[in-house]
Formats: structure tokens, C-alpha cells, sequence
């Protein structure tokens, strides 16, 4: 039987921020941010990203200002 892959676990202890010691989310780093948005280039819902409060409201930050320099599309289409 082939592993099932689970790119963002349910259950975590720390946030992925907190556990990679990021105080400050760059919004320039596209890849970072492309992981908690979704296909619909929406920010993911705390509760699947996984992200404690503060850093899920970092994220969001980041990734508005990031939308505002046009590195990342509103929507994918
Ligand atoms: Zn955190």
C-alpha cells in the first residue's frame, strides 16, 4: 500500500513559523506564502494551515502585501 502523503498535518504542537523560529514573514518569499494559500488564492483557514494566532495574522500580513506588489495573484484562474 502506497503512503499517503499529507503535505500540512492536522495535528501540530508548534505552528510551522514557531518551530522554524520565523519572527518575521517576508512577503517576498513567494514559496513560503504559496503553501498557505490556496488553489483559489486564498489564505488558508488557520485550522488547516496549522498556525498559532500571531503567526497565522503575520501570514495574512504578508500575504496581502505581497498581493499589492503583484507578487501573487488575487485568483488563479
Ligand atoms: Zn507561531
Amino acid at each position: 500500500m502506497p503512503k499517503t502523503r499529507y503535505p500540512i498535518r492536522r495535528r501540530k504542537r508548534y505552528c510551522f513559523f514557531c518551530k522554524n523560529k520565523i519572527n518575521y514573514i517576508d512577503y517576498k518569499e513567494i514559496d513560503l506564502l504559496k503553501r498557505f494559500i490556496s488553489d483559489r488564492g486564498k489564505i488558508r483557514p488557520r485550522r488547516i494551515t496549522g498556525l498559532c494566532v500571531q503567526h497565522q495574522s503575520d501570514l495574512a500580513k504578508a500575504i496581502k502585501r505581497a498581493r499589492e506588489v503583484a507578487l501573487i495573484s488575487y485568483t488563479s484562474r
